[in-house]
């Protein structure tokens, strides 16, 4: 909050209004009556967070139950056994409570941190050097870092709170800091940008945190916006939809098929032509029949979003500049990123599944079979996953 009230904010309401508060640069809290709160101390135990945000132990258990089997986590020596590379990004489709009883339960899986929607207060459950199994894939677990934040992706607006999203931030900083880990949407990953290590469980991988987390504020914080970094005939383009304005329809946030209310997304639809009313990119990890993607809020068939890379399609000796016709949403790249011309993870989930009321899917890996056998031949396999999304986006 004081930061807010330091730097200052302006906004456009829904309704149009314009409200601005000033930034007061030298103002600091008065900490001296805080003692007199009686508030409790939480445990920090072995917590390893920034000392800008609040944060407790509660930790997952490690059990072993006979014959080999064990839960809910992997015991490690990272970074000195291995790396850590990547950050997920999860939300978690259950509420505050529900979240700190299954992360305790030695049965089920585990992640790192959990944020609280209301306050952006972090509680984390496992040693940084130990690894969670949160990702759905036992390569990207083993070299990641796992936060889930506490909400429902088709209710940004009640869950993705201005708190949450700047304790994430400060932590995701440290993290960074700590192990040398890029601040890019190649090393800060969504759930949903996490692929499938083999072809037969693309279509169980999970959507969290959805169209409607807001990368592109999200970097803002980390100190790495999204910027143009190349001409306007750059090859390579990154996804940067106007959050706040850019509202396509998706459908499924209460029932199936039905339309979402129109909110911001930093989510774009990747279509086969320039054309709004082009068909679909096809994708054939989610749908090996070749069926059509839809615009269901879980759908991630022919989906991009914000801070992801997108290479141009060449058209007639000229750059096809609208390969998402949504030109204002793509920025001009280049560096590293923009050389691998590549989108981060083959993102995939079933069709047709729905969060919230209709209550079928969990943004929470679901159930211990989940940390996958693949092993650290996965890399290959998600590269091969991504190739051939790669060729479906250039070829479609
Ligand atoms: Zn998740």
């Amino acid at each position: 909050m004081y930061d807010v009230i330091r730097t200052g904010e302006r906004r456009t309401t829904d309704s149009g209004q314009r409200v601005s508060l000033p930034g007061a640069p030298g103002l600091a809290p008065d900490r001296t009556q805080a003692a007199d709160l009686g508030l409790r101390t939480a445990d920090t135990g072995l917590t390893e967070c920034p000392k800008t945000v609040a944060c407790e132990w509660i930790p997952a258990p490690y059990e072993e139950f006979g014959d080999g089997d064990y839960g809910n986590h992997d015991k490690g020596d990272r970074p000195a056994s291995q790396g850590i590379d990547y950050i997920v990004v999860h939300d978690t489709e259950a509420t505050w409570d529900t979240t700190l009883k299954l992360v305790q339960n030695p049965e089920y899986v585990s992640w790192h941190y959990s944020l609280r929607s209301s306050d952006g207060h972090i509680a984390q459950h496992v040693p940084l050097k130990d690894v969670a199994w949160h990702a759905g894939n036992w390569y990207v677990n083993s070299k990641s870092v796992g936060l889930e934040h506490e909400g429902f992706l088709t209710s940004p607006d009640a869950w993705y709170t201005e708190a949450m999203y700047r304790t994430s931030a400060r932590l995701v900083k440290y993290l960074a800091k700590r192990y040398g880990i890029p601040l890019d949407r190649q090393h800060v990953l969504g759930h949903d940008n996490v692929p499938g290590t083999t072809t037969a469980t693309i279509r169980g991988m999970h959507t969290d945190p959805g169209p409607y987390w807001d990368w592109a504020h999200y970097f803002k914080l980390l100190g790495r916006p999204f910027t143009p970094s190349a001409g306007p005939d750059s090859a390579v383009v990154t996804v940067r939809p106007r959050y706040a304005k850019h509202q396509p329809l998706y459908t499924g946030c209460v029932k199936a098929g039905q339309p979402c209310a129109p909110h911001g997304s930093g989510a774009v639809r990747l279509h086969t032509a320039p054309a709004e009313d082009a068909p679909l990119v096809k994708d054939i990890g989610l749908r090996p029949g070749g069926q059509d993607s839809t615009n269901g809020v879980n759908d991630t068939g022919a989906r991009a979003s914000t801070g992801q890379p997108v290479r141009r399609r060449r058209a007639q000796g000229r750059l096809d500049r609208d390969l998402v016709p949504r030109p204002e949403g793509l920025v001009p790249q280049s560096g590293r990123a923009a050389d691998r011309g590549e989108l981060p993870g083959a993102a995939a989930d079933a069709e047709g599944r729905c969060h919230g009321r209709a209550g079928v899917r969990t943004g929470l890996p679901g159930g211990r079979g989940v940390r996958g056998d693949a092993g650290p031949g996965a890399g290959p396999l998600a590269a091969a996953v991504q190739a051939a999304r790669r060729a479906e986006v250039r070829g479609g």
